[in-house]
C-alpha cells in the first residue's frame, strides 16, 4: 500500500465545496461538544443524533454539568440511541475530567485515550476538530475510503491490516487545517464513498482510486471472515399493572445488557407467569394478557421477547430493596429504558 501524493489537498478542496458545515456540533467546537457528538455518532446516523444532541446539550451544557448529573438522568437522555455503555462511560469520563483534569481535556491523543470509552480515533477526532491537533482518525468511514482507495486486500479488522491503515491515515493527515481534514474524511465516507453506492464519478479521489478500476468498489473493505450464525435466546417480559394503572419497573444491574437502565421483570420462556408472580411478589394475579412477541437483535445474539401485561389485584407487592418501583405511565416513559421495553410500553393501550 504505497501512499500517493496530493491526497489531502483534493479532499480539502472537495470539502470546501461540498462538505457539511452546519451540523450542531460544528458550532462552538469545544472538546466537550465534539466529544459528545463523536460518541453519539458511533453506530448512529447523523439525522438520528441531531435531536438527541440538542436535548443533551441543553441539559448538560458543560462537562461539569454532566459530571454532576445522576446516571439515571444521563441514561434517560440516551434512551433510544442504544449501546448504553457509551453513555455510562461518558458519564464516568466526565467525572474523571472534573476530578482529575480540572475539567480540561488532555492535550494528547494518549492522554484523551485514558478516559473511559474513548479510543484512538475518537481522541484524534476530538483534538483535531476542536484544537487543530495533527492527529489522524480511522473510524468506519475513513477505513472504507482508504480500503477502497488502496484496494486493501485483507479485512481491516486484522491487526496487521489495521496497523497498515493507521500508517496511511497518519501519512495523509496534513499539517494544516487538521480539523477540516478530519471532518472532510468523515463526510467523504458518509456522503460519497458510501457503503453500498459509492459515487465515484464525482469523487475527488477517482483518478487514482484502485477500487474504482475494479468496477465494483463495494467489494472493499474486504468483509470479515464468516462466523457461525448468532445464537438465539428467549425471555418473557412482564408489564405488571396495578389498579392505578402504574407500571412496575425493575432496575437492571449496572453491568451486562441494558446495564443500569429501568426494564421490566423478566422470566425464562418456559416459566408460568402466574406462578412466578405469585411466588416472586406474593400477590394475586387478576388478568394476564399476552402481547405481540418480537425479535430484538444485539450485535452478538438474537433475543426473542414474549411480553405479557399482568393486571394485579393489589399493590402490596413484596419487593426487594429499591430494585423495583411503580411508575405512572408518563414517568415510566421518561426513564432510561431499553428500546424494546420502550416499544412494548408505547404499544399498550
Ligand atoms: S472513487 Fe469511488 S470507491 Fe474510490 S474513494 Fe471515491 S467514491 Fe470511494
Amino acid at each position: 500500500m504505497q501512499p500517493v501524493e496530493n491526497f489531502a489537498p483534493r479532499v480539502l478542496a472537495w470539502f470546501d465545496e461540498h462538505g457539511r458545515k452546519s451540523l450542531p456540533w460544528q458550532e462552538n467546537k469545544t472538546p466537550y461538544r465534539v466529544w459528545i457528538s463523536e460518541i453519539m455518532l458511533q453506530q448512529t446516523q447523523v439525522t438520528t443524533v441531531i435531536p438527541y444532541y440538542h436535548k443533551f446539550m441543553t441539559s448538560f451544557p458543560t462537562v461539569e454539568a454532566l459530571a454532576d448529573a445522576e446516571q439515571d438522568d444521563v441514561l434517560a437522555h440516551w434512551s433510544g440511541l442504544g449501546y448504553y455503555a457509551r453513555a455510562r462511560n461518558m458519564h464516568k469520563a466526565a467525572k474523571m475530567l472534573v476530578d482529575e483534569f480540572d475539567s480540561e481535556f488532555p492535550e494528547t491523543v494518549e492522554g484523551v485515550c485514558e478516559l473511559p470509552g474513548i479510543g484512538r480515533s475518537t481522541a484524534a477526532a476530538i483534538l483535531s476538530i476542536s484544537r487543530g491537533v495533527q492527529a489522524a482518525i480511522l473510524d468506519g468511514n475513513v477505513k472504507r475510503v482508504l480500503a477502497r482507495f488502496h484496494a486493501v486486500p485483507t479485512w481491516p479488522g486484522e491487526k496487521k491490516t489495521e496497523n497498515a491503515m493507521w500508517d496511511l491515515a497518519d501519512y495523509y493527515m496534513p499539517s494544516e487545517r487538521c480539523g477540516d481534514y478530519t471532518q472532510a474524511m468523515m463526510d467523504l465516507g458518509a456522503t460519497l464513498c458510501t457503503r453500498s453506492k459509492p459515487q465515484c464519478l464525482i469523487c475527488p479521489l477517482q483518478s487514482d482510486c484502485q477500487a474504482r478500476v475494479t468496477q465494483d468498489p463495494t467489494q472493499f473493505p474486504i468483509r470479515k471472515p464468516k462466523k457461525a450464525a448468532k445464537p438465539e435466546k428467549s425471555i418473557q417480559l412482564l408489564v405488571l399493572t396495578n389498579q392505578q394503572g402504574q407500571w412496575l419497573l425493575e432496575k437492571r444491574p449496572s453491568t451486562g445488557i441494558w446495564g443500569g437502565l429501568w426494564s421490566l421483570p423478566e422470566l425464562a420462556p418456559e416459566e408460568s407467569v402466574v406462578l412466578h408472580i405469585e411466588q416472586r411478589f406474593a400477590t394475586q394475579v387478576a388478568v394476564v394478557t399476552p402481547l405481540s412477541s418480537f425479535r430484538h437483535t444485539f450485535s452478538h445474539y438474537h433475543l426473542d421477547i414474549s411480553p405479557s401485561q399482568i393486571q394485579i389485584a393489589d399493590t402490596k407487592l413484596v419487593m426487594e430493596g429499591d430494585k423495583y418501583q411503580w411508575f405512572s405511565q408518563q414517568d415510566a416513559m421518561e426513564q432510561g429504558l431499553p428500546a424494546p421495553v420502550r416499544s412494548i410500553l408505547a404499544n399498550i393501550n
